[in-house]
């Protein structure tokens, strides 16, 4: 390919806005006419994309009408169901069947003192056994105070 015609095709893909009006005008040109060769060449197209279509259309409303359509996918399936209450569990359960929180009533050990408390006394009981909580952040705010 030459320079100069290397510059034309340049030109043609990529063209100055005045120069694709210009063309635009050329093809508003060719297309006024019904009879020209543009026309007839597009009316053309057009057909045969619509008879193209059409099949499209015919055949897949004939495969719905008589059955040959692939199967809808099936269902989507229920939403996995939580496990029943472990023996001996009691009031409300987790997804796994467990007492969770444990009963209030159930009796914990301390692991400091080794003291037997009721599940709900269990965090008050251990701050008082570590020595922290309530009791010893109002004295240290005292002494601090003071
Ligand atoms: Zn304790």
């Amino acid at each position: 390919m030459s320079k100069q015609s290397k510059g034309a095709a340049n030109r043609l893909h990529h063209p100055e806005p005045e120069q694709r009006a210009q063309h635009a005008r050329w093809l508003a040109s060719l297309f006024a006419d019904p009879a020209s060769l543009a026309s007839q060449t597009a009316a053309a197209y057009s057909e045969l994309l619509d008879e193209v279509l059409l099949d499209v259309a015919v055949e897949a409303h004939r495969e719905a009408k008589l059955g040959l359509a692939p199967p809808p996918p099936p269902p989507a399936p229920p939403p996995p169901r939580p496990l029943d209450p472990l023996p001996g569990a009691r009031g409300p359960t987790d997804v796994f069947g467990q007492a969770h929180p444990p009963s209030a009533m159930e009796q914990i050990t301390c692991m400091k003192c080794g003291r037997k408390v009721a599940a709900g006394r269990f965090a008050p009981h251990l701050e008082k056994c570590l020595g922290g909580g309530r009791q010893s952040s109002r004295q240290a705010t005292r002494r601090g105070a003071g």
